[in-house]
């Protein structure tokens, strides 16, 4: 990571938290107050059709204001670079929540569900569609708290009381309904529904159900017939199911509604609460509700239409062990890995006056001298600290990228690029970040493009293949990176 740059005087760029379809979300964090806010960047010289799809995601998401929801705190032009202030979600993507092909205990699936349902209810009760759901685009706030993100492709269905069919298709082709992919004029909100049925079944499958909902996709068609033997639905319980089973539905005018959603026995199941995953060892927020990059490429840019061409690039399948626990992160079987301390004791405070940042023009700067060591450290579950051997972990890792077929490359000394196509041949590209963290070495790893189970999946199997040199910390290990670099 190159130092941290101020672009506001007290604001510091901490480090990059990932990337969208036009550019890097960086972490900026405040270094008298650890105030923390996202930072979308897009650079209209890179990307010029972006200008009138950010012009929309801005207009839309500055509406919104929901717990459910990240918060859109303003947006900042410097040239041609434009500077987007959201609420920070320390937590992570959902995706990384998901063990793929298996998913995650029910009633943390079913504590999500009921958030995902209350935010897009949220929206629509706004009149606006987000058309692009998936577990990509839903963060977790520090408390495990779902927050819908990325409005680029959100648009207003309904206008003082007026109701509009949409027609442009867009979204990420195996979440969207059969009416979106039908290029007819279609009802927003059971699209929305339907995009968060697929979610579920990722959720508790870890995997997703079609590549698409069409008659020429053999798992659509055995799910219409009923055939629901086979995985992923035989990993699913009967009463989750019969709530897909109203959920999936082709004819969206029979397609259960929100109201219906909450009316169903698995939604309103009280799972045991004693047999805690993951989810709920945190302390729960006062956000939390009891009732409840770009990852594929999307089919529309710039909010337009873009035929459903289906091609490898436009699309995907999840797929496949128990998520790890949050405090495995940092040493497989430790109860208390330094990691779990770090989520624990690193906690941002949103910005009390965001628009501090946005008064100030002031966007190239000096290097920020503050720096907690803590920002560092968003909280994910791909990476694994190894002995502190640069070298080693550098021939190590190029071993296991060649045994696996992969095609990377180190872009400095600190950081590679890898390379790959998944499962259904579609294009797969993630880093890998050296941390110098004290006695130890992190490598962390993020995904830049393409299915986030589908990266999950090749984490593991990276790092199922780098035991011999994966280091179990003590839970003493200081937790203060000497030096970062990579970034
Ligand atoms: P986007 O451009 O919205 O698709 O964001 C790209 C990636 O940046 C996401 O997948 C997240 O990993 C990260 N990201 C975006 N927004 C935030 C946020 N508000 N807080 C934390 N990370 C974020």
């Amino acid at each position: 990571m190159t130092a941290p740059t101020a672009f506001v005087e007290g604001w510091d760029f901490v480090q990059t938290l990932g990337e969208g379809a036009y550019g890097e979300v960086k972490l900026a964090v405040n270094s008298d107050t650890q105030e923390a806010v996202a930072v979308k960047i897009i650079n209209l010289e890179k990307n010029p059709s972006a200008s009138e799809a950010v012009r929309k995601e801005v207009c839309v998401h500055k509406l919104l204001n929901h717990e459910t929801i990240i918060k859109f705190y303003g947006f900042r032009k410097d040239g041609k670079i434009q500077y987007l202030f959201l609420e920070y979600a320390s937590g992570g993507e959902l995706f990384d929540r998901i063990e793929p092909d298996i998913g995650m205990p029910q009633q943390d699936a079913n504590r999500y569900f009921k958030q995902l349902i209350n935010g897009v209810e949220y929206l629509h009760m706004k009149g606006v569609t987000h058309r692009d759901l998936k577990p990509e685009n839903l963060l977790l706030d520090d408390f495990d708290n779902l927050k819908i993100s990325d409005f680029g492709l959100a648009t207003v269905f309904r206008y003082q009381g007026n109701t509009r069919q949409l027609e442009k298709c867009c979204g990420t082709v195996p979440y969207l309904a059969p009416e979106v992919l039908s290029r007819k004029p279609y009802d927003a909100e059971p699209a929305d529904i339907w995009s968060c049925a697929v979610i579920l079944v990722a959720l508790l499958a870890g995997e997703l159900p079609w590549d698409e909902p069409t008659y020429g996709c053999q798992e659509y068609c055995d799910w219409k017939d009923c055939k629901i033997t086979k995985s992923p639905w035989n990993k699913i319980d009967n009463l989750a199911l019969s709530l897909l089973r109203r959920l999936l539905v082709e004819n969206s005018s029979k397609r259960y509604t929100i109201r219906q959603i909450r009316d169903h026995q698995w939604y309103n199941k009280n799972f045991n609460r004693t047999a805690l995953g993951p989810l709920n060892r945190l302390p729960s927020s006062p956000t939390s509700s009891p009732s409840g990059t770009s990852h594929f490429k999307r089919m529309c840019s710039g909010n337009e239409l873009s035929p459903p061409s289906h091609t490898k690039d436009s699309f995907k399948h999840i797929s496949s062990s128990q998520p790890e626990s949050r405090n495995r992160l940092g040493s497989e079987g430790d109860t208390n890995s330094p990691m779990d301390s770090v989520d624990r004791q690193f906690c941002f405070s949103q910005p009390v006056h965001p628009d501090h940042m946005l008064l100030n023009s002031q966007v190239q700067g000096t290097p920020g001298s503050s720096q907690n060591p803590w920002q560092k450290l968003v909280r994910r579950m791909t990476r694994f600290f190894v002995k502190p051997d640069r070298d080693g972990t550098k021939k190590e890792l190029e071993r296991v990228f060649e045994h696996f077929g992969y095609n990377w490359k180190f872009n400095s000394p600190g950081m590679v690029t890898i390379t790959t196509k998944d499962r259904r041949q579609y294009p797969l590209v993630f880093k890998a970040f050296f941390l110098d963290m004290d006695e130890n070495l992190l490598l962390d790893f993020r995904l830049s493009k393409g299915d986030g189970l589908e990266f999950k999946r090749h984490f593991m199997k990276i790092k199922n293949h780098m035991k011999a040199v994966v280091s179990k910390v003590p839970p003493t290990w200081p937790l203060v990176p000497s030096q970062v670099s990579g970034d």
